[in-house]
């Protein structure tokens, strides 16, 4: 079969996003508005004062999600916060080899005048805390909507839709705020970071004694073994533990329901991994619900699928 001739859809988001608000946020809101099958055939190029005034972390985060929106490979046009970031790593090269990579990257990124086979934009002030309601990444809402009546969803989305309101125990018009979970999955590579665990701690740390709700199982996954080390060092994991979360050995673990780490029956997850398919975590009837690590901690805290911004009291 013929695969085609690759093409490049640059997704610009500009301006920036509120307190609150992460990169999570702003990839389950770009394939909530393109679709799982929307990048199909293309590559994301992500850019605009949004993506350039993210880290390199918030960056990969969005990029790690480019497959789920469909597309062959998502990237940033390597700039110097790419460098700064790789810079002294234990694998990046070192002395002239640097100089010579660097130089190498900088003639990868795309000319200020390339031409693009699509164009999306977006404004990072419209971009709300996000979550999965269903069983496809673009299943997405903002924390203050309901769940969609298919009736009013365009055509080709209503089927999925059934299945996934049937799949997910829920009712259109309900709000997704105050969903009540059962398991709250912090981890894998797509939110597995240093950064992501400093955030929540930060925030988890001013809640001063306020503990994981009685129901729920709260468990806290680094991405890496790096990570795990320098979260201990710095003294984050203690803030998880004391907080209810159990500080779990790093890797993919509930991700994809790795080992004992699954579901079971049909509990639901509040998690900040990429995917929500059927099944994905472990249990056939399990049910996940994706958004970002923050509102993962809030969910956590008060056992409902809940603002992040009022229970932190982020303004
Ligand atoms: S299974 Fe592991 S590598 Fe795959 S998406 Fe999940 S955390 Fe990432």
């Amino acid at each position: 079969m013929a695969i085609g001739k690759p093409k490049v859809r640059r997704i610009n988001v500009d301006g920036k996003l509120a307190p609150g608000v992460y990169a999570k946020d702003v990839i389950l809101h770009i394939i909530r508005h393109l679709g799982v099958n929307g990048g199909i055939g293309y590559a994301y190029e992500y850019g605009g004062s949004t993506f350039d005034n993210f880290t390199q972390e918030e960056r990969m985060t969005v990029c790690n999600m480019a497959i789920e929106g469909g597309a062959r490979v998502g990237y940033v046009n390597p700039d110097e916060t790419t460098f700064e970031y790789l810079r002294g790593r234990p694998y990046a090269p070192k002395g002239a080899d640097w100089d010579a990579a660097v130089a190498r990257w900088k003639a990868t990124a795309s000319d200020a005048d390339a031409v693009y086979d699509d164009i999306v934009n977006f404004k990072a002030e419209e971009i709300l805390p996000t979550v999965t309601w269903g069983i496809t990444p673009a299943q997405a809402v903002f924390i203050d909507e309901a769940i969609p009546d298919p009736k009013n969803l365009p055509e080709k989305d209503r089927a999925t839709a059934i299945e996934a309101i049937e799949h997910m125990k829920v009712t259109s018009g309900t709000p997704v705020d105050g969903l009540k979970i059962d398991v709250a999955f912090l981890g894998s590579c797509t939110n597995g970071r240093l950064s992501d665990l400093q955030e929540v701690a930060k925030h988890l740390k001013l809640q001063k004694g306020r503990k994981v709700a009685p129901h729920v199982k709260a468990i806290v996954v680094p991405g890496s073994q790096g990570v795990a080390a320098i979260a201990e060092k710095m003294g984050i994991a203690e803030i998880f533990r004391e907080a209810g979360f159990e500080w779990r050995g790093a890797g993919c673990s509930m991700c994809l329901g790795m080992n004992p780490d699954k579901l079971v029956g049909d509990q639901l997850c509040a998690s900040s991994s990429n995917r929500n398919f059927k099944g994905r975590q472990g249990s056939p009837t399990g049910r996940t619900m994706l958004m970002s690590p923050l509102m993962v901690a809030a969910a956590a805290l008060t056992g409902t699928v809940t603002d992040a911004r009022k229970v932190f009291g982020i303004q």
